[in-house]
């Protein structure tokens, strides 16, 4: 196989299961590990979670969403950036333009107006398509859950 070692310390959970998963099946497990690490990110110290879009204080245990700014079903190519995601209710999730425009419009004010630009040029892309990147997307979440460093990692 390829060279997929990075030695660094411990022991890592071999790729190779990921390895045998469809593209379907990476896509869903990649959503699935990032939301669950962006969702512990999100909260407060008492375990609440405040809308990005309407302010409520959502508490502990109470259902919080992994909202897109650009949608996902629309746009694939920003499905996975962590810059157009963020914790919604879900009845803003769920709803209509206003919670778009108020998701912009604070991340705007949070990242930027050159930032907000770039990342949404990405939106027409469409969904990444190597497994590769999604098993090394797959591992960097499981492995450091610190997403900072997440924007530049190239997706095609
Ligand atoms: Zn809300």
């Amino acid at each position: 196989m390829g060279k997929t070692t990075k030695r660094s310390s411990g022991k890592k959970r071999a790729p190779r299961d990921d390895a045998k998963k469809t593209l379907p099946q990476l896509r869903r497990k990649l959503w699935r590990v990032m939301s669950k690490k962006l969702l512990e990110g999100w909260k407060n110290e008492d375990g609440s979670t405040e809308c990005y879009t309407c302010g409520t204080q959502i508490p502990p245990g109470g259902k919080v969403d992994c909202g897109h700014g650009w949608p996902k079903r629309k746009y694939g190519g920003t499905y996975y950036d962590i810059r157009n995601i963020r914790a919604q209710c879900s009845s803003c999730n769920l709803g209509g333009q206003g919670e778009q425009w108020a998701f912009f419009n604070r991340l705007v004010s949070e990242i930027g107006r050159a930032e907000f630009e770039e990342m949404s040029e990405w939106r027409y892309t469409g969904l990444p398509t190597r497994k590769a990147w999604y098993i090394r997307e797959i591992s960097r979440w499981q492995e450091t859950g610190d997403f900072d460093d997440r924007q530049d990692t190239d997706r095609h």
